[in-house]
């Protein structure tokens, strides 16, 4: 995956996080990987809110939907109403398989719905898979 692409990890749980971190090493993923561990931090990050916004701003968001505070869904509406971050590819993250998240999530234009798999070397196969995905986008 083109390394100067910026992805914002949205996950609450910190085992969830450092799967992900490994799962990118295990790809050679040497992109910027910004980490916020609710929807309202992510919103927080990506707008700025006081600080400097996210330089350079994600193109990849992978979000999770069960989290405290500003779950995955609501967090997806917010984004798709902000003139300036609507366009973020959104590739959910998550052990939801209710169906009722899914069509949310694919009514709110996320780019892939990713059920985390059981299994370490699973989870970096569907890591490595989206980059190549991504990658194949891009051309
Ligand atoms: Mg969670």
């Amino acid at each position: 995956m083109d390394k100067k692409t910026a992805i914002l990890l949205i996950e609450d749980d910190e085992v969830d996080v450092m799967n992900v971190q490994r799962a990118f090493k295990k790809n050679s993923f040497q992109n910027p990987l910004y980490i916020a561990n609710n929807g309202l931090e992510a919103l927080a990050l990506l707008k700025g809110d006081g600080r400097q916004a996210l330089n350079p701003v994600p193109k990849i968001i992978l979000l999770d939907i069960n989290m405290p505070k500003m779950g995955g869904i609501e967090f997806l509406q917010q984004l798709r109403n902000d003139k300036l971050l609507r366009s973020i590819s959104v590739f959910v993250l998550t052990t939801s398989n209710e169906d009722c998240d899914k069509i949310a999530a694919y009514n709110l234009n996320v780019a892939g719905y990713i059920l985390k798999p059981v299994s370490f070397e699973r989870f970096v196969e569907a890591l490595g898979t989206l980059g190549a995905y991504w990658d194949l986008c891009q051309r």
